[in-house]
C-alpha cells in the first residue's frame, strides 16, 4: 500500500523535532525536553518506519547516533564506530529481545544464554587509546564515527590512569566507557551556580557532559568527574579473553574503573531479576542510573549477531520509568505557612513521574519562580528522583502558549488579606497577619497537634480547618475547651470519634518539656533544638527568661535561632497562650539541670587580642556552655584570661593582678580536656 501524504508528513515532522532536541542535547548540552518525551517521539517514529520501511532514509534520527561534534574541538575519526543502544522499556520488551537473539543464533530452549548486566550510567559515552600502555588520546562518542578531540580534558579525571598497570596490556587498546558526574558533585557544582546567579545544570549527564567538553581543561579538572568502563574498541598486538566479563576484568587488573555491580544472569527472566534488584539500589547508588544495559556475554555469539545501523543487536538498553517528565503548569498559587512564609506552588496537570502521579510542586519563593521564569500554562519538566520532593526543573520555552503573564508576588495575604512583606535579605515574603491569618492559626494547630509535638490523636488537617473556620479554635489552648457536643457536630465526626479525640486531648495534657516548647512552633526550633533547650534550661521560665547570649550558650544554638526564640517571647500573645495551655492543665515535669556540677561553675573569663584557631564567639560559646560567665573588662574577680596576639591593656591588667593567662593553644587544649 503507498503511504499516504499526511504519513510522510508526520515522519518528517518527526524527525525535524527529534533533530532538533538531539541537537539542543547533544551539541549544546542543553535538552530541551525530559528523556521521556524523546524516547516517545523516538518510539513513534520507529514505529511508523517499520510500518513504512520504503520511507526510511539514511539521515533519519533512528538510523544516526548523536549529533555532528562540536567544531570548537579538533575532530577525531574513530577507526570503529562508536554505537548506541536499543532500548527495552517493559518486560515483554526483555522477552521479545532474548526471542530475536535465539532465532538469530539458532539457539535450542536447552542452551542457555548468558547476559552481562551493568548499570546504566547516565553520562557521556568516551573513547581511551592507550599506545604501549600510554594514554594518548580522549574522544567524545560525537555522532558515532567523528568525536571530538578531548584529550586535554580526560587527562583531569583521577580515575584515568595515564599509564596502565602491569605490563600485559594490548600495544593498541582503545578503552570505551562512561564519564559522569556523582551526585554529590552535581549537588555541589548547581549549589556554587545558584550562590553565582547562574543557570544551574539539569541533570548531572548535562553537568558531566558540559564539564568535559570545556575548551579549558582547567575548567574540567574542577569538576568532580569520574569513568567507569564498559567495553573496548580497537585492540591490536595481543588477544583478548572471549567473554564480556572477563575483558572487564582484565580492564580492571590494568588499572582502568569497571562497574562494581556488574553480574552475569542467564536469559531475560535473570536479567529482569537483576533489574528489580538495581531498581530497589538505585537511589542508594552514588551516580545517577537511567536503566540497565545488557550484553550477550560470549564474544564469538556478539561477533555472529553482529550490528544494525546505530546500535549492536547483542546489547539492550532497559531503561527505568522516568524521573523527569513534561506536564503543563495550570495555575501558580499561593500558599500560607505556619510561619506567615508565603510559597508559591505550581498546580499541575497530574504526571506519572518517579512512580508517582504529581499534581503540585512547590517553586519555593519569588526568587525560584524568577529564575525558573515559570508562568501559568507553561509546559514544565518536572523531576522526582527517589524521594525528593517533585521539583519544576525548567520551563519549555517552545511550547509557552502566546497568552502567558509573569508571575507576581501579591500585595495581600490570599487567606487574611493582610499585608504580604519581604524583607529585602530575605528570600521568603511573609503574611503579616501573625495569628490572626487563619492559615497561619490553622498550620501553628497542626504543628501543636503532630506527633512529635503534643501527639493528639484524631485531630486530623480536615478537622482542624474545619473547627478555625467555625472559630471553635483560635489558639492551641482552645482545644482543652472543646465539648463533646461541639465535636460530634463536625462534619464525618460521630459520638465515637468525639468522645475518643477528647480523650486524646485529655491525655495530652501530661507532657514533657521537650515535647511543649517544640510544640509552640518557634521558628527554626526543630524537634533537636527543643530537646536541647529543655536539657539546658530545665523549665519553661528559664527558656523564656533567657538573653540572646545565654541561649547561645546551648550546644547548636546560634545567634539567628536564638533572635527567633528571644522574639517569640517577647510578644505577648505567646505569652498569653503558654499561659492558657497551663491553666487548662497543660504539665511536665521540669528537667533538672545542675549547674553546679559544669567545670566552670561560678568562674568569670575574659577573651582578648585576637583568637586564630577558633572564632571567639565560639570560644565564648563554649565557655558559657561550661558554665563560665564571660566578662568583657578584667577585674579581681576574673578566673583566667585568654590572651591572643595583640592583646594589650586587659592583658597587661591581668598580669598586674596576677591572674592566671591562657595563649590561645593552651586555652584549646583546656577545652578539649573538660569537654573529655
Ligand atoms: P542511550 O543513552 O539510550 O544508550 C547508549 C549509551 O549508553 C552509550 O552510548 C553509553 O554512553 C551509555 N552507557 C552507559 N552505560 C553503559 C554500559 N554499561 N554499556 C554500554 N553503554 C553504556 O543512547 P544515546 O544514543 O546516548 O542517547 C539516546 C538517549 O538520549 C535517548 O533515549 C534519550 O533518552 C536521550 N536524549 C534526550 C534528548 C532530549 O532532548 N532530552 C535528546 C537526545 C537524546
Amino acid at each position: 500500500m503507498k503511504p499516504d501524504t499526511s504519513t510522510t508528513q508526520l515522519l518528517e515532522q518527526l524527525r525535524d523535532q527529534l533533530r532538533h532536541y538531539n541537537y539542543q542535547y547533544y551539541v549544546l548540552d542543553d535538552p530541551q525536553v525530559p528523556d521521556a518525551e524523546y524516547d516517545r517521539l523516538f518510539q513513534q517514529l520507529k514505529k511508523l518506519e517499520d510500518e513504512n520501511p520504503e520511507l526510511i532514509t539514511p539521515e533519519s534520527p533512528t538510523q544516526r547516533v548523536g549529533a555532528q561534534p562540536l567544531a570548537a574541538f579538533t575532530q577525531v575519526r574513530h577507526e570503529m564506530p562508536m554505537l548506541s543502544l536499543d532500548n527495552a522499556f517493559s518486560a515483554d520488551d526483555m522477552q521479545a529481545f532474548e526471542k530475536r537473539l535465539r532465532d538469530r543464533l539458532k539457539l535450542s530452549e536447552e542452551i542457555p544464554l548468558e547476559f552481562a548486566c551493568e548499570p546504566k550510567l547516565d553520562g557521556i559515552a568516551v573513547s581511551l587509546l592507550y599506545e604501549n600502555g600510554l594514554l594518548i588520546r580522549g574522544a567524545t562518542r560525537g555522532d558515532g564515527s567523528t568525536g571530538e578531540d578531548i584529550t586535554l580534558n580526560v587527562r583531569t579525571i583521577p580515575s584515568i590512569p595515564l599509564r596502565l598497570m602491569g605490563d600485559d596490556y594490548p600495544e593498541r587498546l582503545e578503552v570505551r566507557g562512561e564519564i559522569y558526574m556523582p551526585r554529590r558533585g552535581f549537588e555541589r557544582l548547581n549549589d556554587q551556580a545558584l550562590k553565582r546567579g547562574d543557570k544551574p545544570f539539569v541533570n548531572p549527564r548535562n553537568a558531566a557532559a558540559g564539564s568535559l567538553r570545556q575548551l579549558d581543561p582547567k575548567i574540567t579538572a574542577q569538576r568532580s568527574l569520574e569513568m567507569c568502563c564498559y567495553s573496548v574498541g580497537v585492540v591490536s598486538g595481543a588477544e583478548l579473553p572471549d567473554t564480556h566479563e572477563a575483558i572487564l576484568r582484565k580492564l580492571a587488573t590494568w588499572g582502568l574503573r569497571i562497574n562494581a555491580e556488574m553480574a552475569i544472569v542467564e536469559g531475560a527472566e535473570g536479567c529482569l531479576d537483576y533489574f528489580d534488584r538495581l531498581s530497589a539500589k538505585r537511589n542508594q547508588l552514588a551516580y545517577e542510573i537511567d536503566g540497565i544495559v545488557f550484553k550477550v556475554n560470549a564474544i564469538e555469539l556478539q561477533q555472529q549477531l553482529g550490528f544494525v545501523s546505530r546500535a549492536p543487536r547483542w546489547a539492550i538498553a532497559h531503561k527505568f520509568p522516568a524521573q523527569e517528565e513534561i506536564t503543563v503548569v495550570n495555575a501558580i498559587e499561593f500558599q500560607v505557612g505556619r510561619t506567615g512564609a508565603i510559597t508559591p506552588v505550581a498546580r499541575l496537570e497530574p504526571v506519572f513521574v518517579g512512580g508517582v502521579t504529581v499534581s503540585n510542586a512547590t517553586l519555593h519563593n519569588m526568587d525560584e519562580v524568577e529564575r525558573l521564569g515559570v508562568r501559568a500554562g507553561d509546559s514544565v519538566i518536572i523531576r522526582r528522583a527517589g524521594d525528593v520532593i517533585p521539583q519544576v526543573v525548567s520551563v519549555v520555552l517552545e511550547r509557552r502558549p502566546a497568552t502567558t503573564v509573569s508571575v507576581q508576588l501579591p500585595e495581600r495575604c490570599p487567606v487574611c488579606d493582610a499585608e504580604i512583606v519581604r524583607v529585602e535579605s530575605e528570600a521568603v515574603a511573609r503574611c503579616s497577619g501573625g495569628l490572626s491569618c487563619a492559615a497561619q492559626r490553622k498550620e501553628a494547630l497542626k504543628h501543636y497537634v503532630s506527633r512529635k509535638a503534643m501527639d493528639i490523636d484524631g485531630l486530623g488537617e480536615k478537622l482542624i480547618d474545619a473547627l478555625v473556620e467555625k472559630e471553635l479554635v483560635h489558639s492551641p489552648a482552645d482545644l482543652y475547651r472543646l465539648h463533646h457536643r461541639q465535636l460530634a457536630s463536625m462534619e464525618r465526626m460521630g459520638d465515637k470519634s468525639a468522645t475518643k479525640l477528647l480523650q486524646s486531648i485529655e491525655n495530652s495534657k501530661s507532657t514533657e518539656l521537650a515535647n511543649f516548647i517544640y510544640a509552640l512552633g518557634i521558628r527554626e526550633v526543630g524537634e533537636a533544638t527543643a530537646r536541647t533547650l529543655a536539657v539546658h534550661f530545665g523549665s519553661i521560665e528559664a527558656v523564656m527568661a533567657a538573653s540572646d547570649e545565654q541561649l547561645q550558650a546551648a550546644p547548636d544554638v546560634g545567634p539567628v535561632v536564638a533572635k527567633y526564640i528571644v522574639s517569640f517571647f517577647h510578644q505577648v500573645h505567646n505569652r498569653e497562650v503558654i499561659e492558657a495551655l497551663r491553666s487548662a492543665g497543660v504539665h511536665w515535669q521540669d528537667v533538672e539541670v545542675d549547674v553546679k556540677s559544669l567545670p566552670l561553675a561560678g568562674q568569670t573569663w575574659v577573651l582578648t587580642g585576637t583568637l586564630e584557631q577558633m572564632p571567639r564567639t565560639e570560644a565564648k560559646k563554649q565557655l558559657l556552655a561550661l558554665g563560665a560567665k564571660v566578662a568583657g573588662s578584667v577585674s579581681k574577680n576574673t578566673d583566667c584570661v585568654v590572651a591572643g596576639p595583640g592583646a594589650g591593656s586587659k592583658l597587661q591588667k591581668a598580669e598586674e593582678l596576677d591572674i592566671p593567662v591562657l595563649d590561645e593553644t593552651q586555652f584549646l587544649a583546656r577545652l578539649a580536656e573538660y569537654n573529655g
